[in-house]
């Protein structure tokens, strides 16, 4: 996307606003699918908990790509968008037995995490095809609050307890039909991810019925120049080869599964605000935007670097700026950022803003939550309308009259 067509969408959607492009999810799609080409039965389940609204799930269903879901809210969802119930996947974490149940009836493939809702769940429905998300316990991902697959990570069941797993598979004779497995977001290295792939090829040989692997995700997308990603060229050929041999050595040819959230949508966000006012101070100069962290959260919560230029006038002369948003707390997007000069009124497009941005956006300091537009064959549509105040009061009960002072 060019940033002229952005500020062109800024202007005719009004800000703040997020834009994402179709071509960029599509593909990033076939690239995943062309790095693992060698493998005869790929499936990519899109993790939607990054980016979820409707038309992007249609868009990826389009493209046959399977959704990878972790509430009922988001099967239902995903349900609603056109999927096959086949074509979705549930793994939840820490939720209860009746969801677990009430989603397994909805004819979703479910994934369980844990060995008491394991032992429950195989007593009840034996026949049920169910797979298993395993913690290889592999340290993989850049922060700590997405990382995963540590020892005191709460996700998963872990590599060391499967003696008594396959205990539970025995007594309750469940059929297990696939091994899972994620590690957490941004994996940069590959040896890493071949490791833990290996632990769970080594898992696999506990079960006989096997029909998928699931190596989960993480992949690290670039958020500015010359960042590093992971390699997805370089593990596809690496770990086709192994998972191929592995199904040989297994007896059977089985389907290799992802769930990338990030690669996906990531790269096809922009996040468009106006900048309200430029405030100079004896330390910085501050840009402050019609924005805040309840519209894009990651860099108050995970320290995320999103890349940030003025769009309005992209060719002034570069300057030093804090960006920061509305909310009546601490609320920086970015500091001491190089960026072309910022006049007020300037529209500034924020890149990245494609995973877990829209997806994490509240209502807080009641904020209306930004419209969302999809920007396909040169043309953008709009795909969330901007919300009202009626929105805002919603589900609210004011009280029947007025309360006496007391
Ligand atoms: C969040 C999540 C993903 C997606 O992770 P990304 O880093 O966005 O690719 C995949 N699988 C599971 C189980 C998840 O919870």
């Amino acid at each position: 996307m060019q940033s002229k067509d952005l500020l062109h969408l800024a202007e005719q959607f009004g800000s703040p606003l997020y834009v994402y492009d179709a071509e960029k999810i599509q593909s990033q799609y076939n690239r995943l699918s062309k790095a693992f080409s060698k493998v005869n039965k790929l499936r990519i389940n899109y993790a939607m908990k990054a980016l979820s609204n409707v038309a992007i799930l249609q868009l990826l269903r389009d493209m046959g790509s399977g959704l990878d879901t972790v509430s009922i809210q988001e099967v239902m969802l995903g349900l609603h968008a056109g999927y096959e119930p086949e074509k979705i996947f549930y793994t939840p974490n820490g939720v209860s037995l009746e969801e677990i149940e009430e989603v397994n009836a909805m004819g979703v493939q479910i994934n369980i995490d844990n060995l008491s809702i394991l032992e429950q769940f195989g007593a009840r429905h034996p026949d049920v095809p169910v797979c298993i998300r395993i913690n290889p316990h592999v340290m993989a991902g850049g922060n700590a609050n997405i990382s995963v697959g540590h020892i005191d990570s709460k996700f998963g069941i872990s590599v060391h307890q499967l003696p008594h797993l396959v205990r539970i598979v025995e007594n309750t004779k469940m059929n297990i039909v696939g091994i899972h497995m994620h590690t957490g977001s941004d994996i940069l290295d590959i040896e890493v991810f071949l490791y833990a792939a290996e632990i769970l090829f080594d898992a696999a040989k506990n079960f006989k019925n096997l029909e998928f692997l699931d190596f989960g995700s993480g992949f690290k997308v670039p958020y500015k120049k010359d960042d590093i990603e992971t390699d997805i060229e370089e593990l596809g050929k690496k770990l086709s080869k192994r998972f191929n041999a592995f199904c040989t050595e297994y007896g059977k040819e089985l389907t290799l599964i992802f769930e990338p959230g990030k690669f996906l949508v990531s790269e096809a966000g922009y996040f468009l605000a106006k900048v309200n006012v430029v405030k100079q101070t004896t330390s910085t100069v501050f840009a402050g935007i019609d924005s805040g962290f309840n519209h894009l959260i990651r860099p108050m919560f995970y320290g995320s670097q999103h890349h940030i230029e003025n769009i309005s006038h992209p060719k002034g002369k570069e300057r030093f700026y804090s960006v920061v948003g509305y909310i009546c707390e601490t609320d920086t997007f970015a500091n001491n950022r190089r960026i072309t000069e910022i006049k007020e009124g300037d529209v500034l497009s924020f890149r990245n803003a494609g995973a877990y941005c829209f997806s994490m956006a509240s209502n807080y300091n009641s904020r209306y939550k930004p419209a969302e537009v999809l920007w396909m064959n040169g043309e953008g549509h709009l795909i969330r309308a901007h919300e009202s105040f009626e929105d805002i009061l919603r589900n609210q009960i004011p009280l029947p009259q007025a309360v006496e002072s007391v």
